[in-house]
């Protein structure tokens, strides 16, 4: 099997003779067919193809196919965005009345969307700090429990999750375990080796890399058994009346039910579908992303050692420090590296990581991370700005938290950069 680089730059795609070297454009929301008796099979799942691009488009597959081949999985679906991909994966596995443990050390974003916005649709939320016990974990678990999701590496406080200690608790309780890897990448981290079983990404961040389309993906390792909990999954085996009584599991396999439900369901209704030109953008980042892994890494490194050795700086958060709590756990889990991404906190508080932030010039304030371009952001006065100094300690992100993401330039640079807005304050 080629290995992580080679699959970045060439995985999913190979061209006939005569095709294109590059992965075409389909710019094109619907596509022919010569009877409406071959358009009725795509329709009843009965035969495989385009029809409409609000559930499939050529060029998003084709990119959807190279990320599944870089996290080792079976199938795999692009999105409109991470929030589409990380709702499309836990939506897929439950309906109102059911229930989800989650990490607490997630995404902002992603917390609201299960906290507020699905909790309103009647699924419960119960969240546990990614260090918790295994005996913490199961306590949280009810018969109605359908999932339970977490982050490789969270954003923005840097905690690495466990996943052999999830894993083992998720199974013993009969669900899949769902990791959003969008930091760390398939570059570094691979999740299903670890007994995950769903992963999802915000594309938007590392795999495009260049700040330059919106968009998510979801992947099934194919290893959970959908049948051996029949009654957990009704949705997956059970006829799908919307589709003349189908059951996912059994005409798709193991391997293939969960991303064709998906597709077929929540695409179908809720259209969050990538337009063409993102998914070949996001292709164009994908090719260099174990180049701008490594870069990453050893620009967060070489940061997070400058800022914990500084007077000035009160902490620091990064997986690859020796100090940091999961240094041994982010070494098994990820030996290339963790992300670019280091939190820490400036001495003298909020107030001093605004004055750190306006003294920047290299690095540029942005709502964004795991871009090229170094860029840097303060969640309590933005991302978690509705959040009291209370609540943001709460869930990790700390009032005087700074999210700094390194990007590929040149190290050196990036450190004289933080020295001087350092001396400002
Ligand atoms: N997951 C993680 C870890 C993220 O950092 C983000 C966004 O920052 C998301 C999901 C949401 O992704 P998007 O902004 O592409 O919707």
């Amino acid at each position: 099997m080629a290995k992580i680089g080679t699959n970045c730059v060439q995985g999913g795609y190979r061209p006939n003779n005569g095709e294109p070297r590059q992965i075409p454009i389909i710019q094109s929301t619907t596509f022919r067919y010569e009877s409406s008796a071959a358009m009725g099979k795509l329709f009843d799942l009965e035969a495989a193809g385009y029809f409409y691009s609000r559930l499939q488009n050529p060029t998003a597959d084709t990119v959807a196919a190279k990320i599944a081949v870089l996290e080792g999985g079976t199938a795999a679906m692009l999105t409109s965005s991470g929030q589409a991909a990380n709702f499309f994966a836990v939506f897929n596995l439950c309906s109102a009345g059911d229930h989800v443990v989650a990490s607490s050390a997630i995404y902002g974003g992603t917390y609201n969307l299960f906290a507020v916005t699905m909790k309103r649709m009647g699924i419960d939320f119960t969240f546990v700090h990614p260090t918790a016990s295994e005996d913490e974990l199961r306590a949280a678990f009810r018969p109605n429990t359908k999932a339970l999701f977490g982050e490789s590496i969270a954003n923005p406080a840097l905690d690495v999750l466990d996943f052999e200690k999830f894993a083992k608790v998720a199974h013993e309780n009969g669900v899949p375990l769902i990791v959003d890897n969008t930091f760390p990448t398939p570059v570094n981290c691979r999740p299903f080796e670890w007994g995950v079983d769903i992963v999802t990404h915000s594309t938007t961040k590392y795999m495009d890399g260049h700040g330059t389309q919106v968009g998510g993906a979801v992947v099934d390792s194919g290893n959970f058994d959908w049948f051996a909990h029949k009654d957990k999954y009704p949705g997956l085996t059970t006829p799908d009346e919307s589709y003349h009584g189908i059951v996912y599991a059994e005409k798709f396999g193991q391997g293939g039910a969960f991303i064709t439900k998906c597709v077929a369901q929540l695409m179908r209704d809720f259209g969050s579908s990538p337009a063409p030109m993102n998914a070949f953008l996001l292709n164009l980042g994908l090719e260099s992303l174990h180049l701008r892994m490594k870069r990453h890494c050893e620009n967060g490194q070489k940061v997070a050692e400058f800022l914990e050795a500084n007077d000035k700086v009160a902490w620091v958060q990064y997986p690859g420090l020796k100090s940091n709590k999961y240094y041994e756990i982010a070494k098994k889990y990820m030996p290339n590296g963790t992300c670019g991404v280091v939190s820490f906190g400036v001495k003298g508080g909020r107030d001093a990581a605004e004055k750190f932030m306006s003294g920047l010039k290299l690095a540029q304030i942005a709502t964004h991370v795991a871009d090229a371009r170094t860029c840097v952001l303060h969640p309590a006065n933005s991302t978690h700005r509705q959040l009291s100094d209370e609540e943001l300690v709460k869930c990790g992100v700390g009032p005087d938290l700074i999210r700094l993401s390194c990007g590929i330039e040149d190290a050196d640079d990036l450190i004289a950069d933080i020295d001087q807005a350092l001396a400002r304050v």
